[in-house]
């Protein structure tokens, strides 16, 4: 099974997207001695409208890891193309590789649905590799396969909402209201993309987008502040809502299909 230290490993697609979703859960798993690993596909080269990719790149790579050493945790960027991620044998073995390198308790993925295909690639791709990992016949360099299924977690769409607007309930709502500040400060260490997103995706204060569906989210269940998940219940993934039992969350309604 898993390592004695239970841990979580978020892959997501660009630097900023695990604050802006999972990273509540991640902070509140930490203070209950989780270990905690934050992995983007891309470094976000294609996030400026003014630096180059390289310099870009080069200051968001310091920026995620900054915001995961906020919470004691590692950063990994498994250095794909933003903005024309792949699912290939390349791209997913090196996914596997690092679960296998990690030995997580819980992944975190991007929905199947969400605004842009490096999202929904980077979803299918994790999907894949939480699974394969534990495949002897792929081979990774000096990486044993697993001996059991992680648990697989899909975080909150963009504005928890799928491309044709409507909202995407999620079936498990974790309080965050206690680390919301902690959340805040690691997506503020995303600097550099505060001026980028308002200019091109129209998101004013990025602080304040977060915080929005963060009340959403909790008004759900009642509380200050809250994150939205699915687990991934097909065939051969355990079955438990272990971040259930571990935060004590609340459950809401059945998810509606997207
Ligand atoms: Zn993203």
């Amino acid at each position: 099974m898993t390592s004695s230290t239970p841990t979580a490993l978020a892959i997501l697609a660009h630097p900023d997207d695990v604050e802006f979703t999972c990273a509540g859960t991640l902070a509140l798993l930490r203070r209950k001695g989780w270990d905690v690993h934050i992995a983007t596909m891309t470094p976000g080269q294609c996030g400026s409208g003014e630096l180059p990719p390289a310099e870009i790149a080069a200051i968001r790579r310091k920026e995620a890891a900054q915001a995961a050493a906020t919470i004691d945790g590692a950063y990994t960027c498994l250095e794909c193309e933003d903005f024309f991620l792949r699912r290939n044998p390349e791209t997913v073995l090196k996914v596997i590789a690092l679960v296998r390198q990690v030995q997580p308790t819980v992944v975190f993925a991007h929905p199947p649905l969400d605004y842009i295909s490096d999202h929904e690639t980077s979803s299918l791709i994790v999907r894949d590799a939480a699974f394969w990992a534990g495949v002897p016949n792929i081979k990774t360099p000096g990486l044993a396969a697993l001996s059991y299924v992680p648990h697989l977690y899909y975080v909150d769409p963009m504005e928890g909402k799928n491309l044709y607007g409507e909202t995407v309930m999620p079936r498990t709502v974790v309080d965050i209201s206690e680390v919301i500040d902690t959340k805040q400060t690691m997506l503020v260490c995303h600097a550099s993309q505060r001026e980028w997103l308002m200019t091109h995706h129209g998101i004013d204060e990025y602080t304040a987008a977060m915080r929005s569906l963060g009340q959403e989210r909790g008004a759900l269940i009642g509380c200050a502040f809250g994150e939205g998940l699915r687990q991934h219940l097909g065939h051969g993934y355990p079955q438990n809502d272990l971040l259930a039992e571990v935060l004590g969350v609340r459950i809401t309604a059945p998810a509606a299909p997207s």
